[in-house]
C-alpha cells in the first residue's frame, strides 16, 4: 500500500517537473523587455537630470549586491524605442527592501517625469507575484531611461530586481494569470485545511493539528509573498509585508519539521534526530524573530543568518529521512516524495540567496508550488497513516472480541462458562424458563470408560444441548457434568425431546447416556430472581433423579409464590 502510494507521488512529482518548461513559458512575472540596471552610490550633489546624463558614473560590471546596504541611484539602460509613446509603459521590478523609492522617467524630448513611492506606496503598486508595477505617466512621446534613487537598501539580493519595460496588456495578463495561480494554490490549502481539521476534530491525533499548522503558515506566507496581501491591505508598508513573508515562511518551515516529528514512529526523532531537529527549530525561530523584528538593522547578516537556518533544515531532512531508513519506518518513502519538491527548491532558493544561482521569478515563487505539491502528499500521507491506524485499532479490537470469548467459554465444551452465563441470563426481562441437566451416574461412566471418553461423553452432550435448544437460547456448562439453558418459557427445548435426543446420541463405545432434568419457570431481571429460579429447578431436577432418573421433573410452585 505505502509502496503504491510512493508511486502515485512519484507520478504527480514527475508531472510537475515535465511541466517546468510550460511554466516557464506563462507570460506572468518578469514580463515585458530588461533594461538592465548600472548601479552608483547615491550623491545629494547629483539630481536626476545630471544623473540621466551620465551614464559612465554608473557600475554596470559589478553584481549589485557587492555595494552592501544604503542609498544607491540606479540607472536603466537604453529602452526599447517608443516605449510608452501609443501607451502608457508599465515599469515592473521585483520587490526588494528599501524604505523608499523615486522613479525618474527620461522623456525622448527631454521632459523628466517623477514618481515618488514610499512604503505605502511601494504596497499600492505592488502586482502580484510581488512586482512592483509603476505606470509611467503617459504623455504620446517615448521614455528612454529610467532613474531609481532608492533610500536605505538592504541590497540582500539587488537594490532594483529584474527591472523590465511592459506593456499594460502584458501587466495585466501577468496579474491576472498569477492572481489566478496564486488564488488557485490557496483555494487547494484552504480545501486541505479545512478537510484535515474537521478531521482532526473526529480523529484527535496530534500529526494531523500539526499538518493544519503547517498548512494555515503556508497559506498566509502565499497570501503575503504574492502580494496579495498588499492588494487585501493597501496601507500596509511594503516592508512590514516583507517582515510577514519571512515570519510566516519560518512558521511553515517549523511546521513542517513538527508535523514530520508528529507523524514519524517516536524512534525516527528519538536520541540525537530529536535533538538536531528542536536546535534547526530554535535556529529557526531566533533567525526568524531576529530578521522580523530588526530589519533593516543588520539585515544583510540576518538574512543570511535566516538562509544558514533554512540550509540547516535541508541538512536535517536528509538526516531525518535517513534515520527514518535506518528505523525502517513505514513512512519513509511517503516522505521522501512529500518533501522532495519542497527540499529541491529550498535548495534552489538557498542557492540563489547564496549568490550560485541567478534570481528567477520561478525560483522565487517556488515555494508556494512546492508547498503545495507537499501539502497535498502530506494529506495523502495522513490519510494512509489513518489507514494504517483503522486497521491496527481493528486488528486490537478482534483480538480483544477472541480474548473475551476465551474467557466467556468452557474450553471443554465450547459452551458459555458460569460466569458469562449469569451474566448474560440475570437481568433478562419478563418469564424465563431454566432447565437443570444433570448426567445419570456420570461418575460411573467415567470408572467404566475412562476419564477422556468421559470428557467427549460431556462434549457430545454439550453438542445434543446446543442443537436441540432454540436459536438465541443461553446454553452453559455450570461446572462437573451440570448443564443450564434460559431461554423464552414455552419455546426453550422440550425436555422430553431433550432426553430423547440424549438417550439416541452416538456416545464413546456405544454407552447410552441419559440425564434427569428439572425446569423451572420465572423472571430473571435481578441476581434474586436466578437464586430462587435456581433452587426450584434444583429441587425439581432432585426429584427426577429420585424418580428413578432418565427423565424431567416441572418445579410445581415458585418458593417466593409459595
Ligand atoms: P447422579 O446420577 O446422582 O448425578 O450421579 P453422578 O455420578 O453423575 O454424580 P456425582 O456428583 O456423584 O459425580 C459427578 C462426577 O462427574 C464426578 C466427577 O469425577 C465427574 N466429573 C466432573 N467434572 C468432570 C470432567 O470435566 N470430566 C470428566 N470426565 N468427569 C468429570
Ligand atoms: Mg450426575
Ligand atoms: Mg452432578
Amino acid at each position: 500500500m505505502g509502496r503504491w502510494i510512493g508511486f502515485l507521488c512519484w507520478l504527480l512529482v514527475a508531472a510537475t517537473c515535465l511541466a517546468q518548461p510550460a511554466v516557464a513559458r506563462i507570460p506572468a512575472g518578469a514580463v515585458g523587455q530588461p533594461i538592465g540596471a548600472c548601479v552608483a552610490r547615491a550623491d545629494v550633489r547629483l539630481d536626476a537630470r545630471t544623473l540621466l546624463s551620465r551614464p559612465g558614473h554608473f557600475d554596470c560590471l559589478t553584481p549589485q549586491r557587492d555595494f552592501g546596504s544604503g542609498d544607491f541611484d540606479v540607472l536603466s539602460g537604453k529602452l526599447p524605442r517608443g516605449a510608452g509613446q501609443a501607451a502608457p509603459a508599465h515599469l515592473r521590478f521585483a520587490s526588494a527592501w528599501q524604505e523608499r523609492v523615486t522613479v525618474f522617467a527620461h522623456y525622448a524630448d527631454g521632459v523628466i517625469a517623477r514618481v515618488d513611492l514610499d512604503g505605502r506606496g511601494m504596497s499600492r503598486t505592488l502586482a502580484s507575484g510581488a512586482i512592483f508595477d509603476v505606470a509611467l505617466p503617459f504623455r504620446k512621446v517615448a521614455v528612454d531611461r529610467v532613474l531609481w534613487r532608492t533610500k536605505a537598501s538592504v541590497n540582500t539580493r539587488a537594490v532594483v530586481l529584474a527591472p523590465t519595460i511592459a506593456t499594460a496588456r502584458e501587466s495585466a495578463t501577468s496579474n491576472l494569470i498569477l492572481a489566478a495561480t496564486y488564488c488557485g494554490f490557496l483555494g487547494i490549502g484552504l480545501a486541505l485545511l479545512i478537510l484535515n481539521l474537521a478531521l482532526w476534530f473526529a480523529l484527535k491525533h496530534g500529526f494531523q493539528l500539526t499538518y493544519c499548522a503547517m498548512m494555515a503558515a503556508l497559506m498566509l506566507y502565499a497570501l503575503s509573498s504574492s502580494g496579495l496581501l498588499a492588494w487585501l491591505w493597501p496601507d500596509i508598508v511594503n516592508t512590514d509585508r516583507m517582515r510577514i513573508n519571512g515570519l510566516t515562511l519560518g512558521a511553515a518551515a517549523i511546521a513542517a519539521l513538527l508535523f514530520a516529528r508528529s507523524f514519524f514512529e517516536p524512534e525516527v526523532f528519538g536520541g540525537r534526530t530529536g535533538l538536531m531537529a528542536r536546535g534547526i527549530i530554535g535556529a529557526l525561530v531566533t533567525t526568524c524573530v531576529a530578521y522580523t523584528v530588526l530589519a533593516p538593522w543588520q539585515a544583510r547578516l540576518l538574512d543570511r543568518l535566516y538562509t544558514c537556518a533554512f540550509a540547516a533544515l535541508l541538512v536535517g531532512v536528509f538526516v531525518v529521512l535517513a534515520k527514518a531508513y535506518q528505523k525502517r519506518s513505514r513512512f519513509l518513502w511517503l516522505f521522501a516524495f512529500a518533501w522532495g519538491a519542497p527540499i529541491g527548491f529550498t535548495a534552489l532558493r538557498v542557492a540563489a540567496a547564496f549568490g550560485l544561482l541567478r534570481w528567477s521569478f520561478w525560483i522565487d515563487n517556488s515555494t508556494m508550488l512546492a508547498m503545495t505539491c507537499e501539502g497535498l502528499l502530506s494529506s495523502l500521507a495522513i490519510a494512509y497513516r489513518i489507514h494504517l491506524l483503522s486497521r491496527e485499532r481493528d486488528e486490537a479490537r478482534e483480538k480483544e472480541i477472541a480474548a473475551r470469548m476465551l474467557a466467556d467459554t468452557d474450553p471443554l465444551t465450547g459452551l458459555l462458562n458460569r460466569r458469562a452465563f449469569l451474566r448474560e441470563a440475570v437481568g433478562l426481562p419478563g418469564d424465563r424458563r431454566l432447565v437443570l441437566i444433570d448426567i445419570d451416574h456420570f461418575k460411573r461412566i467415567n470408572d467404566t470408560i475412562g476419564h477422556d471418553a468421559g470428557d467427549e461423553v460431556l462434549r457430545i452432550v454439550a453438542r445434543v444441548l446446543r442443537e436441540t435448544s432454540e436459536p438465541g437460547a443461553l446454553v452453559a456448562r455450570l461446572g462437573g457434568e451440570e448443564f443450564a439453558i434460559v431461554g423464552l418459557p414455552g419455546r426453550t427445548c422440550d425436555p422430553e425431546r431433550l432426553l430423547d435426543a440424549l438417550r439416541v446420541a452416538r456416545m464413546p463405545f456405544d454407552l447410552t447416556v441419559t440425564a434427569s432434568i428439572g425446569h423451572c419457570t420465572g423472571p430473571l431481571l435481578r441476581e434474586a430472581d436466578w437464586k430462587l429460579l435456581y433452587r426450584d429447578a434444583d429441587r425439581a431436577l432432585y426429584a427426577a433423579k429420585e424418580a428413578g432418573r432418565d427423565r424431567a421433573r416441572a418445579a410445581t410452585t415458585l418458593s417466593f409464590a409459595a
